[in-house]
C-alpha cells in the first residue's frame, strides 16, 4: 500500500450469494466497524437483486455498494441486461468488470470488458476491472506479457483525465477459489508490472494514482502480508467476504 499516492480499497465479492435480507444485516453489522476504518475504503460487490437493499442500508456509512457486471449500452432491446445508467440511479458507485468468472462462463473477453470499462466511467461508475493469468500461462512464463497485454486492452480508448477512477484488480485465475492465495511477492511482482505498463500509456502521476487490487483466496491470514506490498493497494476478497467478522479483519489489516 502506499496511501501517500492512493487509496487503500478493500472490495468484497459476494458472487451469487446473499438475499436483500441479508445483505441488510450484513451491512448492519458492518457498519461500526467501517466507521473506525478511516483509512481504507470499503466496496461491497452485491449481486444486482441486493442493490437496492445494499444502496439503502449503506446510506451514511463508508461503505460503498458495486454491482457484479453491467452492460455497456445506455439502454436497450437486451433481455436480462443492466445497464451502468440503471446502475447509477440507483446509487451504486463502483462496478466489477471482467471478472473471471465473467470471461470463463459468459464469454467476456478484453475487448467487451474494455467496452464496459469506457461506459462505466462515460456514466460515473468506478470500474473494478479484473485481469490475471492461468497457471497454464503462469507455468510457461507469461503472466506478465500476458497481463500487459490486459491492462493495455481495457485501458483502450480511457481519457488520461478518468484513470485515477479506473481500480486494477490483479486475480490469478489459479488463486480464485482455491483455498492458496499467490504469494506476497507474486501478487507485488504483477501489480508493479501493471502500474508500469499505466505508466508507459499514460505518465507516472497518473500511474501512481490508480489503486491496485489483488484477488484470489484472500483471507484473515494472508491479508497483512499481501496488503504490506508497495503495489497492493488493498483486495478484491470473494469467499472471505462473506462472513462478516472476517471480512472485518482483513479490514482492519488494510487499515493499519
Ligand atoms: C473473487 O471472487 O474475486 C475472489 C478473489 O474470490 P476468492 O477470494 O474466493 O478467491
Amino acid at each position: 500500500m502506499n496511501r501517500r499516492y492512493r487509496k487503500t480499497i478493500i472490495a468484497g465479492n459476494w458472487k451469487m450469494n446473499k438475499t436483500p435480507a441479508e445483505t441488510k444485516d450484513f451491512i448492519a453489522q458492518l457498519k461500526p466497524h467501517a466507521a473506525r476504518a478511516k483509512w481504507c475504503d470499503i466496496v461491497l460487490c452485491a449481486p444486482y437483486i441486493d442493490l437496492p437493499a445494499a444502496v439503502k442500508a449503506a446510506k451514511n456509512t463508508r461503505v460503498d455498494i458495486a454491482a457484479q457486471n453491467m452492460h455497456h449500452e445506455p439502454g436497450g432491446a437486451y433481455t436480462g441486461e443492466v445497464s451502468g445508467q440503471m446502475l447509477r440511479a440507483l446509487g451504486v458507485k463502483y462496478v466489477v468488470v471482467g471478472h473471471s468468472e465473467r470471461r470463463q462462463y459468459f464469454g467476456e473477453t478484453d475487448e467487451s470488458v474494455s467496452q464496459k470499462v469506457r461506459a462505466a466511467l462515460e456514466c460515473g461508475l468506478r470500474p473494478i476491472v479484473c485481469v490475471g493469468e492461468s497457471m497454464a500461462q503462469r507455468e510457461k512464463n507469461l503472466t506478465l506479457d500476458y497481463v500487459r497485454m490486459q491492462v493495455k486492452t481495457v485501458f483502450w480508448g480511457v481519457d488520461a483525465k478518468d484513470v485515477k477512477k479506473v481500480v486494477v484488480a490483479y486475480e490469478p485465475i489459479w488463486a480464485i477459489g482455491a483455498g492458496a492465495a499467490a504469494t506476497a511477492q507474486q501478487a507485488d511482482e504483477v501489480g508493479r508490472a501493471i502500474r508500469e505498463c499505466i505508466r508507459e500509456i499514460y505518465g507516472a502521476r497518473c500511474a501512481r494514482s490508480v489503486t491496485i487490487l489483488y484477488g484470489g483466496s484472500m483471507n484473515p491470514k494472508n491479508a497483512g502480508e499481501l496488503l504490506s506490498m508497495p503495489d497492493v493497494d488493498g483486495g478484491l476478497v470473494g469467499g472471505a467476504s462473506l462472513d462478516c467478522d472476517g471480512f472485518v479483519q482483513i479490514i482492519e489489516q488494510a487499515n493499519q
